[in-house]
């Protein structure tokens, strides 16, 4: 497996990286999903500050992908996928803060882990059987949702694009075996609140990137959220959030009042 990152280094310059296993970084020249390449400079983690690991052209998810999430929200399991967008703007670095909007605009914000995957190779209307043939790895995501204005709304533009609602990393790990068999837990405050299979998706991994696929190019970099399972609940400011999985490691943020 091998792992790659964003960081943010002295000066404020920004690099796409690989980690090693001795946590030093070897930056490179453009996201390795573009070609790119290291540059032989090679720094200490601990010097640079960790970014979401990609710059998507476009965040594609996926709702109520796993039974039992369904059925806590009162929903119908769906006969085909139901996508949605997040905007590219949601991202959200590791260790950054989720922003809760003020309370007369939601009251009611909701934490769902989710695997993500990143698109390597450009995608479109491609078949079940070469669709992860077109993906370069996976990284741990959230996809934040103002619950409240999800029902208000009946769309979700606003309910799971808004700014900081798409936490993402802190790596994006390549050549994992068996993506659609990967598991994670969540956890609010040390507390676990979800623990989630990929095997228990009702759309498999390579059944969403077609499907993904035949509506919207895929580019490399996007990022596509594969869906939270069950136990999702409220944040609330001074909350701290974890998600962790064994091969693609732990991604934490903080949950804060945002501006006015
Ligand atoms: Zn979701």
């Amino acid at each position: 497996m091998r792992r790659f990152g964003r960081v943010e280094i002295a000066g404020g310059r920004r690099a796409f990286a690989e980690l090693s296993a001795d946590g030093r970084l070897a930056l490179m020249s453009d996201a390795p999903w573009l070609g790119g390449a290291p540059t032989g400079e090679v720094i200490d983690a601990a010097s640079a500050r960790a970014l979401a690991p990609v710059t998507p052209s476009k965040i594609l998810c996926v709702g109520r992908n796993y039974r039992a999430h369904a059925k806590e929200l009162g929903n119908e399991v769906p006969k085909e996928p139901l996508l949605f967008l997040k905007a590219s703007s949601s991202l959200l670095d590791p260790d950054g803060a989720i922003e809760l909007p003020p309370t007369d605009v939601s009251s009611r914000v909701d934490y769902e882990a989710e695997i993500a995957l990143v698109v390597g190779k450009r995608a479109r209307r491609v078949s079940r059987e070469a669709a992860m043939d077109h993906v370069f790895g996976a990284t741990l995501s959230f996809d934040v949702t103002a619950r409240d204005l999800q029902k208000q709304d009946g769309q979700w533009t606003r309910a799971k694009g808004m700014d900081t609602f798409c936490p993402a990393g802190p790596h994006v790990v390549a050549g994992i075996e068996e993506l659609g068999a990967l598991t994670f837990t969540c956890s609010v405050n040390g507390e676990v609140r979800q623990r989630g299979d990929a095997r228990d998706m009702i759309f498999a991994m390579d059944e969403l990137v077609a499907y993904m696929s035949a509506f919207f190019t895929l580019e490399p970099g996007d990022l596509l959220l594969t869906g939270t399972p069950e136990g999702v609940g409220p944040l609330a400011a001074g909350d701290a959030l974890e998600m962790t999985s064994p091969a693609l490691g732990a991604l934490r943020v903080r949950v804060a009042a945002g501006p006015r």
